[in-house]
């Protein structure tokens, strides 16, 4: 037998197959495997096998072992990582990383082994305990604990009862020690009961349509609180009850304890949940289990899409609108892609859950290629909350400083006077205030990116955000020696602050991504106002999502027009999602909800339709404005970026895919609807110079984005890297 093997390096010049001869060994498609490569020998794995090899056979090297007994990778795995191959132009090894926990590779984790004790067979326990001395009661305990026959760790026993008595006990055969494999399950303390809950018809309905759809892919567009984590669950349940398995994605910030809790008490450990606050040892024995069968279904973010679970019976994606579904760091991918790859493959359903999908997505169900269920009414009809909005600029006017509108500030004591829970939501993170001179204009800027930096006031210095680099207080303008040199902008701390002055008796949490740097600290936050240990929050985008606090009936917008101003084609669509789903945070249990929506446009369109919960006239209107304006889904935007330390070699390698790229360009125009080659807005980036090659390219045409692909992608070198983003979220 030959193998076919790709070798575990991820680069252009060995993104080969390379046969290697099996001799007497089993090896099985998607194996992994130690071959010889050159003077080393690496890790692979084996893609395929065949009876003969187009090269001599005295030339062939032979495979020196095979790591794992099961292979490591099912056939669809390699099916998947050829298509991934072809749409993203990697090398087949990037591919296949993605299915294997990175620890696995190289061996880094081993399996861990503990000691069970367990009562030796076919022994009376009784007769036993009667003929031990009176004075050996530890020895009689544990007999008497294990007489059952349970098998019970080591480790338990000699801290419930001795070591001693149990090495006794053991020296006498009376119990028998084995070694077995421990799972290191996360979350395992987080069981608790669920409340069975009868559907609603509309549940039913959602359930009947993606079941009897001939389309493969439904979406599900259920205002918040309309009951859709219910919909998924039953259709997990179905999917399991039929013997089948199931991935569930959600947004990694929404991995919360409250939902994990109810995961945990729904599906027990036949779920696995994979996410980043894993140790490494916990994120290979979930993968495990899934690849071994133990446990049938899978919850996690964006990775988990790439889970070992053979005959997939559903697979969903809730929030499918969120950015994190794309991976914008190497390998560059799309979830719904992988999602729909695998969906085809096993012949199930996918299912996109949203509020407020994108608008991509919203349009392919418009247009018929996607199953579309409508679920407009919260369980029960409660009201979505009431949106006021508050011009800032009448504020102003009006002698008000405060970052906080009277009607706000009105709000607030109103609901801490209650006894309920409010939620302060700002756009930006840290205490982040540009420093800028008011005589000259001059900014402080980073040396190694070119972006702004910000003033922090734990350590008291300024930093940046790009590369995480720290710098002193400036005393005086180094431009022009004023000492007007000054802040703009309020942050979250800011804002604590502020609150103080106006609540001094009100308790107030901050979230952002300096109080949430640690694993736990997210989870902290989160549980201490779950608990009403708090009464205020204050935080950036990851507040926005998922969470369910019943007591909180207050959610105010700082700068609800922020995002509108951001260079990017989807600002629109992000400003309406996030005021949504902000909005959905108020009022969740009995209690009316109440949104303040604070704004220096209050007659913008985006706005009006946020505050009137008007997805479809939102959708209509961009969809509209994307058509006329020829931007995504109506075009593709294909950034080609280079970058290298050296600017020369940069400069060099951005000209020579310009030339190449040029020459297509002309010859293709009509496919085209822009290009071109420019320095990257963020110049500089973590000490590397960019440049960019920007385009605009028709619908449809996949052929010019290969054909980019094929251009550009080549050229990189050691010193310089180039790649190419498709849509990407951000034009730094
Ligand atoms: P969504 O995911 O659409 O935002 P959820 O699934 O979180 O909505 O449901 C909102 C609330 O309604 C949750 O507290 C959930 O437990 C509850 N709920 C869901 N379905 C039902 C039902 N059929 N009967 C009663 N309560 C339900
Ligand atoms: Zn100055
Ligand atoms: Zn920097």
């Amino acid at each position: 037998m030959i193998a076919e093997v790709i070798v575990d390096i991820a680069h252009s010049d060995v993104d080969k197959i390379f046969d290697y001869d099996c001799l007497d060994k089993n090896v099985q498609v998607g194996s992994r495997v130690v071959v010889p490569f050159g003077s080393m020998k690496i890790e692979g794995v084996v893609i395929g096998l065949k009876d003969k090899s187009e090269f001599e056979s005295s030339r062939l090297k032979s495979i020196v072992r095979i790591i794992d007994e099961t292979p490591a990778i099912c056939e669809e795995g390699i099916a998947l990582m050829r298509f991934m191959c072809d749409k993203y132009h990697i090398p087949c090894a990037l591919a296949l990383r993605q299915f294997l926990p990175s620890e696995m590779r190289k061996g880094k984790v081993r399996v861990k082994l503990i000691r069970f004790a367990k009562i030796t067979d076919d022994i009376d326990v009784f007769e036993i305990i009667n003929s031990l001395p009176s004075n050996a009661k530890a020895q009689k305990a544990v007999l008497e604990y294990l007489s059952d026959g349970k098998m019970v760790k080591v480790a338990e026993l000699n801290k419930e009862f001795s070591p001693s008595a149990v090495n006794k006990l053991t020296e006498l055969g009376f119990i028998n020690i084995t070694e077995a494999r421990e799972n290191r399950s996360p979350y395992e303390e987080m069981t608790g009961s669920r409340k069975e809950v009868t559907l609603t018809d509309g549940q039913i309905a959602a359930i009947e349509s993606v079941n009897s759809t001939d389309k493969t892919v439904t979406l599900i567009h259920g205002v918040t609180g309309s009951g859709k984590t219910e919909v998924y669950l039953r259709l997990i349940k179905q999917a399991v009850d039929q013997s089948k398995t199931a991935i569930l994605l959600v947004p990694e910030i929404s991995l919360t304890p409250q939902m994990l809790t109810q995961l945990r008490a729904t599906f027990k450990d036949n779920a696995a949940i994979i996410h980043s606050g894993l140790s490494a040892g916990e994120r290979f024995d979930e993968w495990w289990r899934l690849r071994s069968g133990e446990a049938k279904i899978c919850i996690g973010a964006r990775s988990a899409i790439f889970a070992p679970l053979e005959n997939l019976g559903v697979i969903i994606i809730d929030e499918e609108h969120d950015g994190s579904y794309v991976s914008e760091s190497s390998p560059r991918y799309d979830t719904k892609d992988i999602a729909l790859f695998r969906a085809e493959y096993n012949g199930c359903k996918l299912v996109l859950g949203s509020a407020t999908p994108s608008v991509a997505t919203y349009k392919l169900a418009e247009d018929g290629e996607y199953n579309l269920v409508n679920m407009p009414n919260r369980i029960n009809k409660k009201p979505l909350p009431e949106m006021i909005i508050a011009d800032m600029r009448t504020e102003i006017r009006r002698g008000n400083n405060s970052p906080f509108s009277s009607a706000l500030q009105e709000e607030l004591q109103k609901c801490i006077e209650a006894g309920n829970q409010a939620i302060i939501f700002l756009n930006r993170r840290g205490y982040s205030r540009h420093i800028v001179c008011r005589e000259c204009g001059y900014v402080a800027k980073c040396e190694n990116c070119d972006v702004a930096l910000n003033y922090h006031v734990v350590g008291d210095v300024l930093k940046c955000h790009y590369c995480g680099a720290n710098y002193k207080l400036l005393p005086a303008c180094p431009d022009c020696g004023s000492i007007h040199i000054n802040y703009v902008g309020v942050g979250t701390q800011k804002i604590v602050e502020e609150l103080k002055k106006l609540l001094p008796t009100a308790r107030i949490l901050r979230m952002d991504n300096d109080t949430t740097r640690s694993k736990e600290g997210h989870f902290n936050i989160i549980s201490q106002f779950a608990e009403h240990k708090a009464d205020i929050l204050v935080g950036t985008q990851m507040i926005a999502k998922g969470h369910d606090f019943p007591a909180v009936t207050l959610v105010g917008v700082l700068d609800a027009d922020m995002s509108l101003f951001f260079s990017d084609f989807r600002s629109g669509e992000r400003t309406f999602q996030l005021l949504t789903q902000v909005a959905g945070r108020s009022g969740r249990a009995d209690q009316k909800g109440v949104v303040v929506l604070q704004t220096y446009q209050p007659d913008n369109a985006i706005l009006r339709y946020a505050t009137h919960y008007d997805y479809k006239g939102f959708y209509e209107r961009e969809n509209m404005l994307r058509k006329t304006t020829c931007y995504p889904p109506y075009a593709t935007i294909v950034r080609v970026m280079i970058e290298s330390e050296n600017d020369e070699l940069a400069l060099e390698a951005l000209r020579s895919i310009h030339e190449e790229l040029v020459v297509y360009y002309d010859k293709n125009r009509e496919k085209f609807l822009f290009y071109n080659k420019m320095k990257s807005p963020i110049k500089r980036l973590k000490n590397k110079y960019r440049y960019q090659v920007l385009m605009r390219v028709k619908q449809g045409a996949d052929d010019v984005i290969d054909k980019i692909y094929q251009i550009a992608l080549p050229k990189t070198t050691n010193k310089v890297l180039v790649y190419v983003e498709l849509n990407p979220s951000s034009l730094n």
